[in-house]
């Protein structure tokens, strides 16, 4: 008897502040590698680690990820952390994508170098390894290191490096610094349009 393979999904958090060629890499090679099937981006709600921080509003960050991902057959975005409301745990992510997509699914959540480091203190951090496997990708000036995570279930993986982050995209607009070729084209046009990190 032929069994249906399991559909393969990778699932990409972030605060996407804004989205930038760096998440869109990490995310295009792990699908590459992992033999994806589709990655789910999900824009967070409110970052609990970010909580001192001003953060773009939600509707801003949720479009400017559906512009930059639009192309992509394999890429697609969610609205699950957005429209929970309250501050976004990853824990919840992952259990909303189990219940969208069902139980034939296997979910990797990919993560760069700096989160991955972080993980073990997130809230229900025993739990999120039992839902999803992790993949950590090598991030510029942060090291890559399995700082004791659980056996089997998070993969390290080397993705083209890009010195990118969307605080430095913010950075450079407020001092009247180009972003072209650091975000999509879309994106630049999007930030000009709204006078987004203007202050
Ligand atoms: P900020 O500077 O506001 O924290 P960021 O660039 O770190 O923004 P996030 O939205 O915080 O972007 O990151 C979402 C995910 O993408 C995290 O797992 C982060 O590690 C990963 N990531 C971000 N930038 C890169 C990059 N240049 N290379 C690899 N992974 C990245
Ligand atoms: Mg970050």
């Amino acid at each position: 008897m032929v069994t249906m393979s399991e559909r393969r999904v990778g699932i990409m958090g972030g605060t996407f502040d804004p989205i930038h060629h760096g998440h869109l890499v990490a995310a295009s090679e792990v699908q590459h590698l992992f033999g994806l099937d589709e990655v789910i981006f999900v824009p967070t709600g409110q970052p609990w680690q970010k909580a001192d921080k001003r953060v773009t509003a939600a509707e801003d960050r949720y479009l400017m990820t559906v512009i930059a991902t639009a192309s992509n057959p394999r890429f697609r975005v969610s609205r699950a952390d957005i429209d929970r409301g309250g501050p976004t745990y990853t824990h919840d992510t992952l259990r909303d994508m189990r219940e969208l997509l069902g139980t034939g699914a296997e979910l990797f959540f990919i993560t760069g170098a700096d989160a991955l480091g972080q993980m073990l203190s997130w809230r229900d951090a025993e739990e999120m390894f039992k839902l999803a496997r992790f993949i950590g990708c090598t991030r510029p000036g942060h090291v890559l290191a399995d700082p004791g995570l659980p056996e089997g279930r998070v993969s390290l993986v080397e993705v083209p490096a890009l010195a990118i982050s969307s605080t430095e995209v913010r950075d450079r607009v407020r001092a009247g610094e180009p972003v072209w070729y650091l975000v999509p084209d879309g994106i630049v046009q999007y930030i000009n349009k709204w006078e987004l990190y203007r202050d």
